[in-house]
Order: structure tokens, then sequence, then C-alpha cells
């Protein structure tokens, strides 16, 4: 997996681990529904038909996720994407949250 795509999944992964910590609590490991979000959106960045020059999932124009992933998605985003913003000076979360709002519309 293309270096870009490595970090876009790593902060999927910080986020889900955020929110599934906080509302499911099963402990270290993340709960079986987050595992398949998380598995889920592995899968659809390994087949990104951008490779090297996708923009950030949110920010897609074709959005090739599932509506009930996408709509997974934009709940954990919403919920652990301002918790982050302080803790986690992963790639430029700000510039991925901004544009994931604008897409949201909200
Ligand atoms: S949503 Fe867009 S950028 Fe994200 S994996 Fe799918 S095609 Fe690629
Ligand atoms: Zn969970």
């Amino acid at each position: 997996m293309h270096a870009r795509l490595e970090r876009e999944l790593e902060t999927i992964h910080a986020m889900i681990a955020l929110y599934c910590g906080d509302r499911h609590g099963v402990g270290e490991s993340l709960c079986a529904d987050c595992q398949a979000l998380l598995d889920y959106a592995r899968v659809r960045l390994d087949r990104c038909q951008f490779g090297a020059q996708k923009p950030t999932c949110v920010n897609c124009p074709v959005h090739c996720y599932q509506p009930q992933y996408r709509e997974k998605v934009r709940v954990v985003m919403r919920y652990a994407g301002p918790r982050m913003l302080g803790r986690h000076p992963v790639l430029s979360l700000r510039h991925w949250l901004a544009g994931f709002r604008r897409h949201d519309g909200r």
C-alpha cells in the first residue's frame, strides 16, 4: 500500500479505536462491528482506483463506500475528529476534517 494510503488507514484506525473505546468499551481491541468497519475501509483503500493520486475518501467524487459503511464512518469521524485534533498531529487532520464537513454539508 502506498505511504499516503497507509497514513489514511492509520488515521481511520485511530478514529475508530477512540470511538469504539468510548462507546463500546471492549478493552484493547475493537468490537466486532468496528473491526468490520476498519476491515472494510482497508479493502476500499487497497482497491482505490485513484492509487497514489487519491483524494482523501471524504473528498472523493466517487465514494466507493456502501451507504451503511459511509454512514458508520461519518458517525465515527464526527465523534473522533474534534477529540483527536489535540492529541493526534497525524497528517493534515484539520484539513481532512474540513473537507469532510464540506462534503457532509454540516
Ligand atoms: S472513497 Fe474514493 S478515495 Fe476513498 S477508497 Fe473509495 S474511491 Fe478511493
Ligand atoms: Zn466498536
